[in-house]
């Protein structure tokens, strides 16, 4: 129950569908299968104990650790930016709290998702676990600018941490008319780039701009 009487269920509920309309739909994310997701996934879940009122506030939120859980809109627009077909393969580079993770396994596709800070995995694949999930999710630790060496090439990349430059091993594993989205720019403030594989090679084209917290590794930030 909240403290209002209301079953704790309903009003989250209530408040993810409210998020979907006034920051998503009214930010003009049209997908009608990334707005079911976002509808679809509870979002408190992902959220820290001492965050939970803030679960569905528009913004990122504290994730432990340094990191961040990231602000919906900008789930949704990568999400978009993406354009999955249920049954494609997609790599996840910062999984982080999993709540990305869980999106895109809501939307059908085959993930492998890779995070960098080992201790974070296991929560993510508690909670993954916990709404059935994690069938459609392969988890690993490790540095993900550097791909999914045996994972094959992927119809869908989807960077959650700041990059200064495309990673060449990400760029290498995209399909033929795969999509790439990785925010790129400097520590503080980035833009969202999407990039095609064509038969002329890549295509990159900036989308909005954005703030991740940095994507390190090998072929990113040293630290
Ligand atoms: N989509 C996640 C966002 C996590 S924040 C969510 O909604 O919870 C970005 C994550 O990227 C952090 O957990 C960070 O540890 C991870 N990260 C940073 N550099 C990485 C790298 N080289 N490989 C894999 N993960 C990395």
């Amino acid at each position: 129950m909240g403290g209002d009487g209301t079953p704790a269920g309903e009003r989250d509920g209530a408040r993810r569908e409210e998020m979907v309309r006034t920051q998503i739909e009214a930010r003009g994310v049209r997908s009608a299968a990334v707005l079911d997701a976002m509808r679809r996934v509870p979002r408190e879940r992902f959220v820290l104990a001492e965050e939970q009122a803030r679960a569905y506030e528009d913004a990122a939120l504290p994730a432990g650790d340094g990191q961040t859980i990231s602000q919906p809109y900008i789930v949704a627009y990568m999400l978009e930016a993406l354009a999955l077909e249920p049954g494609q393969r997609v790599l996840e580079v910062g999984t982080g709290t999993g709540y990305q993770t869980a999106l895109l396994a809501t939307l059908g596709a085959e993930v492998y998702t890779i995070e960098r800070i080992p201790g974070m995995l296991a929560p993510a694949e508690a909670r993954l676990r916990a709404l059935g999930l994690h069938d459609r999710v392969r988890m690993a630790s490790g540095d993900g600018t550097l791909g999914w060496p045996e994972g094959g090439t992927f119809e869908g990349i989807l960077v959650a941490a700041a990059a200064p430059r495309i990673p060449p091993a990400l760029a290498s594993a995209l399909a033929p008319e795969g999509r790439l989205v990785i925010p790129v720019g400097d520590r503080e403030r980035q833009h969202l780039l999407l990039a095609t594989r064509g038969v002329h090679g890549l295509v990159t084209r900036p989308l909005i701009p954005c703030a991740f917290v940095p994507l390190v590794g090998e072929q990113a930030w040293k630290s």
